[in-house]
């Protein structure tokens, strides 16, 4: 079966089109344009590996994860696929963040363009600003908040196509985005408008995405440490007790420091 569907792939055409969207919670079996375009997103290939072939991209993603590295789609890589996670892709070396960019100040503005309904504001402001304190305590980073005016980390809700050339796709999949520190979209957070945000175990929690998002606004990529808040896997863990994981802490403090007053 497996076999089959790998061999299917090395047949089609390379100009077929794949659809950039998914619909990760609807796979009711093996569907391999699928797998084909959540590589592509989440395992963009480089001008060096564009010709590795299916096999081998799935085995680059089942080593990313720790999985069993078979090269082929079996039931833990797919379900490993359908688990809710942030739009940014796997690989530290991707275009958007060439040559670890970072913010060359400590004092960051960030503005709230907009507000989801599945939560009242203020608790959108509180999820924010905990998220971001999240790394100023840990860095001699700080954040201000302004109310207009162009922020370094704007942050908005949006849903499917958006403006920035990254839709999103409707509830699932991916969660959020957010870009790397720079001039313009720089530093921006997005948060996909078609999941239901909350502030509890239930959906999906803001303040955890929006504490790994902040990550690569500030200029970390994703962890294949199991537990970091880097790791591109949502998973749930009480936001009362949340502390930042020493992956996290190590990367962060490699682009800006320690705080000078504690640790
Ligand atoms: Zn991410
Ligand atoms: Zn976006």
């Amino acid at each position: 079966m497996h076999y089959l569907l790998l061999c299917a792939a090395i047949l089609l055409p390379e100009s077929l089109a794949f659809p950039a969207h998914m619909k990760l919670e609807a796979w009711s079996s093996v569907d391999l344009e699928k797998v084909k375009a959540y590589l592509d997103k989440f395992f963009p290939l480089f001008p060096k590996t564009q010709n590795l072939s299916l096999e081998e991209r799935i085995k680059e993603m089942q080593r990313f994860f720790h999985l069993t590295v078979t090269g082929t789609l079996d039931k833990e890589t797919e379900e490993t696929m359908k688990l809710p996670r942030c739009g940014m892709p796997d690989i530290a070396e991707y275009q958007t963040f060439p040559g670890s960019p970072r913010w060359k100040k400590t004092h960051l503005t960030y503005r709230i363009v907009n507000y989801t309904p599945d939560l009242p504001r203020r608790k959108v402001d509180d999820a924010i600003k905990k998220a971001l304190m999240v790394w100023s305590d840990v860095t001699p980073l700080n954040f201000q908040r302004i109310q207009s005016g162009r922020a370094d980390i704007e942050i908005r809700f949006a849903r499917r196509a958006h403006g920035d050339g990254y839709p999103f796709d409707g509830k699932g999949g991916t969660l959020a985005h957010a870009f790397a520190p720079g001039e313009g979209l720089g530093g921006d957070a997005h948060f996909d408008e078609d999941e239901k945000w909350s502030d509890f175990s239930q959906e999906v929690n803001l303040f955890l995405v929006a504490a790994h998002e902040f990550g690569h606004s500030l200029g970390l990529a994703h962890s294949n440490v199991r537990g970091a808040l880097m790791y591109p896997i949502y998973s749930y863990e009480n936001p009362a007790t949340f502390k930042l994981p020493a992956d996290d802490r190590r990367g962060i403090q490699k682009l800006y420091g320690k705080r000078s007053s504690n640790s």
